[in-house]
């Protein structure tokens, strides 16, 4: 009686390991997509040119992970990064616009960063650039040791609003909650806090808490993954999770989080799966201390499903085309 019932859940076990065997995780494929990402992308890609740091960040930041970064040519690179820091003139006028920008898209002359700035009128950082850029020095190894530091946080300074949300460049620009993520992480990494207003950076991050207890990027908007994780992970950074949040409420945001997981994850109710939450939102229930209760074969299994097996690299959804970021 027994038998038919055993062997048919014997088959399914075998089958479901025949999908897992499938599923290969290609380390190599995706250490070449990387690496053409640091050299040369598709004409398709020519948009992303201003914010180039920002995609150098995510090769750079994949080849860390897949522990492959000797493919890289270190020093270039960082003399590349450090020409790419805005620097403050000999009369420190532009010291509101420094940081980094994110290309030589405007035809300065090359700097490395071993003199004073010339002044440029369209010249300034982007609160994501200098980010990134300080994140890619930090992989490859430099010691920061040319980085202006004074002149990295006057510039973050002048892009924070009353409201205590960022801008993304001096000139104005759209305000929220992965600005204040960029503006914490520089803060943490120049181990120095007077970048921002912290005090209106959380009152800014608390009134974000929508009415379904995940963030959003900013006060009535509508919750989501994204800015979820900026603002958890500028808490964690500042290390003020637990002062701003009581544990009553940290336990109704892990509750949406870990809602959010379908096979992979998406990024608000009712919306499709997409692999870049599987970070967003993932992270997040791992800084929660939570990411053991999700089911990591199905997570595991969406993300591989997108994997384009022959050029490399994940996409959003399976059979469509990879992205670098
Ligand atoms: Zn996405």
């Amino acid at each position: 009686m027994e038998l038919p019932f055993k062997m048919a859940e014997e088959g399914e076990v075998n089958d479901s390991l025949a999908e897992f065997e499938r599923l290969e995780f290609l380390r190599d494929r995706h250490v070449r997509f990387f690496q053409r990402c640091l050299h040369v992308l598709p004409e398709r890609y020519s948009s992303l040119e201003t914010s180039r740091l920002t995609i150098a960040f995510f090769a750079l930041s994949g080849l860390d992970m897949l522990d492959a970064l000797d493919v890289v040519e270190k020093a270039d690179l960082i003399e590349w990064i450090y020409s790419l820091q805005v620097l403050p003139m000999e009369d420190n006028s532009n010291l509101s616009r420094c940081g980094f920008r994110g290309s030589s898209h405007l035809g300065l002359p090359y700097n490395p960063s071993k003199g004073l700035g010339v002044l440029h009128p369209y010249d300034s950082g982007h609160v994501a650039m200098t980010y990134t850029g300080l994140a890619c020095l930090i992989i490859l190894g430099d010691d920061l040791g040319r980085i202006n530091k004074e002149a990295c946080l006057a510039g973050l300074r002048a892009l924070q609003l009353e409201d205590g949300s960022f801008y993304a460049v001096p000139e104005g620009s759209e305000n929220d909650m992965r600005f204040v993520y960029c503006a914490s992480c520089i803060c943490y990494v120049l181990d120095d806090w007077s970048g921002m207003d912290v005090k209106k950076a959380i009152d800014y991050i608390r009134k974000s808490m929508s009415y379904d207890n995940g963030l959003a990027q900013g006060a009535g908007l509508e919750s989501h993954g994204g800015s979820t994780f900026c603002a958890i992970a500028s808490l964690c950074l500042m290390g003020k999770l637990e002062e701003v949040f009581s544990e009553k409420e940290l336990n109704r945001i892990r509750r949406w989080c870990i809602m959010r997981q379908q096979t992979g994850f998406h990024g608000r109710p009712n919306k499709p799966v997409d692999t870049c939450y599987s970070f967003w939102v993932g992270a997040t229930l791992k800084l929660l201390d939570i990411f053991q209760y999700t089911d990591f074969e199905k997570n595991r299994n969406y993300i591989l499903s997108t994997q384009d097996r022959l050029v490399g690299g994940f996409a959003k959804w399976p059979d469509s085309h990879p992205d670098s970021n």
